[in-house]
C-alpha cells in the first residue's frame, strides 16, 4: 500500500463560552487543521492538529514531497523522513509527525480491520475515564451566557457538569486572578463536591515561593497533583520539596531528552502525554513504558480535541497499563463536532475506546464544509490575548492578573 495524496482543511468549532486562561483566552471556539492521507488502495486515514490555516495547511501539502508512494506501516521510517531529531532543528515538525501517525494509524486499522488499539498492544480497559474540566469563562455574547467568574458560579458550573457526565476528578485552570483568591475558588469546590479528587493548573505563572505557598494551602485536599505551578524543572524541584503531594507537567517534560533530565534529578512526579506535542500516540506509548520503568505518574493532556485527536487519546489510554490519573479533556466545552454521528458520550465520567477498524472515526462532510466556511469568514484568534485587556501579556511570574469583580462581557464573534 502507498500513500498517495495528503490533504488538509482548517475549521472552527464553536466552544458554550470563551475560556479563559493564564496567558489569554480561548475566544469562544478552537481552531483546528484535519488532515486526511489518502493510499493507492481507495483507504484514507484521518489526523488533527491544534491550530491552522493557510501556513498549516501549505505545511502539510508540502508533506507530499516526502510521503507519496511511502507505505503508511513504516511509521519508524516516517518519525526520521518527517521529524529527524538533528535535522529538524531548525525545522521541529513534531506536530505534524503527529497528525500523520494518527492518519498512517487508521489507514493501517482499516487495512488490517482492527482497532488502533489492537496495533498498540491490546486494550487493557474498554473506557478511558476523564476529569471535568473548569475553566473560569467569559459569558457568551451571543446569549450573555455560561459566565465562569465568582466562586459560587464556579461551583455550579462544577456540579453541573458532575451531573451532566459522571465526573468524580476535577480540574481547574487557573493563573487567571490573583492566587489567593483561585485558591477560595479551588476550595470553595474540592468543598462542594468533597469525596471526588482535585487538581489544579495555573499554567506555571506562579513563582517558586507562590507555587509553595498555594500548594500548602491545598494539601489537606484529595489532589491528584499540582500541575505546573511553576515555569523549569528547577522551579518544579523546588516547589516539591516543600509541598506534600505529587507534582504533574505538561509544560516542562514534553519530549524524551526533558523524560530524561527529569529521571535522573527528578522534579516532576507525573507526566501528562500529549499525543500532538510528543509526535504521536507511538510516541506516547514509548513515554509511558518509561515512565512505568521509573514510577513515575502518567496521565493524559488536553490540547483543545475535536473527536479524531479525542479517539487517539483514547486508543492511548487503553493500551498504557500506567495511566494513573483520569485524562484531561476540553471536549465538553464544545457544542460539535466533525466526526459522523454525534460528539462522543460521557458515561459515569469516562468514554469508551471506539471498537471500529482504525481510530473509530469518520468525517461528517457536512461539519467540515460548515466549520470550514466559519474558518474563512472568522479567521484565527490571538490565544495569547485577552478580549477586554488589549496589549496585556502576563509576566512571568505573574503579577498582572485579572479583576474578579469585572463581569464585562467581550464583543466577538464565534
Ligand atoms: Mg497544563
Amino acid at each position: 500500500m502507498k500513500i498517495t495524496d495528503i490533504k488538509a482543511t482548517t475549521v472552527t468549532v464553536p466552544l458554550e463560552a470563551p475560556l479563559r486562561h493564564a496567558n489569554g483566552c480561548h475566544w469562544g471556539r478552537f481552531v483546528r487543521t484535519i488532515v486526511e492521507v489518502e493510499t493507492d488502495e481507495g483507504i484514507t486515514g484521518l489526523g488533527e492538529m491544534g491550530g491552522g490555516g493557510e501556513s498549516a495547511e501549505a505545511v502539510f501539502r508540502a508533506m507530499k514531497a516526502y510521503l507519496v508512494g511511502h507505505n503508511p506501516a513504516n511509521l519508524e521510517e516516517m518519525r526520521f523522513l518527517i521529524a529527524n531529531p538533528t535535522a529538524s532543528l531548525y525545522n521541529n515538525r513534531t506536530q505534524i509527525l503527529a497528525a500523520l501517525e494518527f492518519a498512517c494509524l487508521d489507514i493501517l486499522g482499516q487495512k488490517w480491520n482492527v482497532p488502533v488499539y489492537e496495533i498498540l498492544g491490546g486494550k487493557l480497559q474498554d473506557k478511558v475515564p476523564f476529569a471535568s474540566y473548569l475553566f473560569f469563562r467569559y459569558p457568551n455574547p451571543k446569549e450573555n451566557s455560561g459566565e465562569v467568574r465568582t466562586v459560587e458560579q464556579l461551583v455550579e458550573h462544577a456540579k453541573d457538569l458532575k451531573g451532566k457526565y459522571g465526573f468524580t476528578s476535577h480540574k481547574l485552570k487557573g493563573g487567571v486572578f490573583a492566587p489567593e483568591y483561585e485558591l477560595e475558588c479551588y476550595r470553595a469546590v474540592a468543598k462542594e463536591l468533597d469525596g471526588d479528587s482535585f487538581r489544579f493548573d495555573p499554567n506555571a505563572v506562579f513563582s517558586t515561593e507562590q507555587a509553595i505557598w498555594f500548594g500548602q494551602q491545598i494539601e489537606d485536599i484529595k489532589n491528584d497533583y499540582l500541575e505546573d505551578p511553576v515555569f523549569g524543572l528547577n522551579g518544579m524541584r523546588r516547589t516539591r520539596e516543600k509541598v506534600r503531594m505529587p507534582l504533574a507537567t505538561n509544560t516542562v517534560v514534553v519530549g524524551f531528552e526533558q523524560l530524561a533530565a527529569n529521571v535522573l534529578d527528578t522534579a516532576v512526579d507525573v507526566i501528562l502525554l500529549d499525543t500532538t506535542f510528543w509526535g504521536g500516540i507511538r510516541q506516547c506509548v514509548k513515554a509511558a513504558s518509561i515512565c512505568e520503568t521509573f514510577q513515575l505518574g502518567v496521565a493524559v493532556h488536553s490540547s483543545g480535541e475535536l473527536g479524531i485527536q479525542l479517539a487517539t487519546m483514547l486508543h492511548l489510554g487503553a493500551v498504557i497499563p500506567n495511566l494513573s490519573f483520569a485524562a484531561d479533556a476540553h471536549y465538553h466545552h464544545l457544542t460539535d463536532d466533525i466526526i459522523e454521528g454525534s460528539k462522543f458520550r460521557y458515561e459515569n465520567g469516562a468514554i469508551k475506546v471506539p471498537n471500529t477498524p482504525g481510530l473509530g472515526v469518520r468525517l461528517n462532510r457536512e461539519k467540515l464544509r460548515e466549520y470550514s466556511e466559519l474558518y474563512k469568514r472568522l479567521g484565527s484568534y490571538p490565544y495569547d490575548q485577552d478580549p477586554l485587556r488589549k496589549g496585556w501579556t502576563p509576566i512571568i511570574p505573574n503579577n498582572r492578573w485579572a479583576d474578579q469583580k469585572d463581569a464585562r462581557t467581550p464583543e466577538i464573534s464565534f
